[in-house]
């Protein structure tokens, strides 16, 4: 199976995040394809020649993988417009993955030009630079795998899945169900200071909820950070930074590291919790709190006694 990595608009971050791909590396999964191009490993390769020998149609084109937004008609290629170019390729393509927010949503270079699309979405709005009824030759949807950046497990996932002939769910944003059915809040080792309404009152300490205070987006974020961690070790809850919703399609945020209330409730609630439950549920579980979770883990003052012993 042969595959080729594109860059539209891009800060590379989804490059660098895949080149930290563990079990097995970047290397390992790009060894089992035939790579027509790819940004990193593709030294004496001229992109412009393999697109346009793809665009003669002198080959096929198995996997497509577009890094980065597409810009409008001032983005060009090989003399044409980008996303002209990207359109060919795509139609060609049996299976066109978008890898990282900008590609899948346009992201932070459409916040500042509206021509800027993702490859079948503008944020919310269906449609991008393939259009809303787009389907490669497997049949599938531009495969989405948003996040910025997206982890590099998740595009190992969707390589080998299409590697071995296996079929790949997707949700209605287009994203693999098995990476994306998940929130952030799933597996977060906050959890039982969120359900009893123990909020951490800092940045980076290892105690306390994120959501209340620093606008935590865990609950209504789709993502599997806390079930495939980064580097294989953590992740932004469990080092007391909030989740900033980095895979849905309205990121970035203004005031993202902030909760903004009304009346004491936050004006975004987890998914599925209705005001009234939240009010209910929240009360009870402050009130009935265990004192440990309201102490830090690690006592300073026996650890500093200890020192001076
Ligand atoms: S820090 Fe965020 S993800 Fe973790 S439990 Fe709290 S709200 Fe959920
Ligand atoms: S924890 Fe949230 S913001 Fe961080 S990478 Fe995962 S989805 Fe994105």
């Amino acid at each position: 199976m042969n595959l080729l990595w594109l860059q539209g608009l891009t800060c590379s971050g989804n490059t660098q995040s895949f080149l930290c791909a563990e079990n097995p590396s970047a290397d390992e999964v790009l060894g089992m394809f035939e790579v027509l191009f790819c940004p990193f490993s593709s030294w004496e390769v001229d992109m412009e020649e393999v697109i346009l020998k793809l665009l003669r149609r002198r080959e096929e084109l198995n996997v497509l993988i577009l890094e980065g937004a597409v810009g409008g008609s001032d983005h060009r290629v090989c003399k044409r417009s980008f996303a002209e170019v990207v359109r060919e390729l795509s139609r060609r393509a049996d299976y066109v993955i978008a890898l990282g927010n900008c590609a899948v949503f346009g992201n932070i270079p459409a916040k500042y030009d509206q021509e800027v699309k993702g490859l079948q979405y503008r944020f919310k709005q269906m449609g991008g630079v393939l259009g809303r009824d787009f389907r490669s030759r497997s049949g599938l949807p531009v495969i989405n795998l948003s996040g910025c950046p997206a982890h590099p497990s998740w595009l190992s996932y969707v390589l080998l899945q299409i590697l071995s002939q296996r079929k790949i769910e997707l949700d209605e944003l287009g994203r693999p169900k098995e990476l994306y059915a998940y929130l952030t809040h799933h597996g977060c080792i906050r959890n039982e200071y969120f359900e009893w309404k123990v909020e951490a009152e800092e940045l980076g300490k290892k105690e306390g909820c994120l959501f209340y205070y620093f606008g935590c987006k865990g609950p209504m974020t789709h993502s599997s950070c806390n079930r495939i961690l980064w580097n294989g070790l953590s992740s932004k809850t469990r080092v007391g930074m909030p989740c900033v919703g980095c895979t849905e399609y309205d990121f970035p945020r203004e005031g993202m590291l902030e909760t903004r209330h009304l009346m004491g409730i936050p004006d975004e609630l987890p998914l599925g919790v209705s005001k009234r439950g939240y009010i209910l549920i929240s009360g009870i579980a402050k009130t009935f709190a265990p004192e440990r979770l309201k102490k830090r883990l690690m006592d300073e003052d026996s650890k500093e006694t200890a020192q001076q012993d």
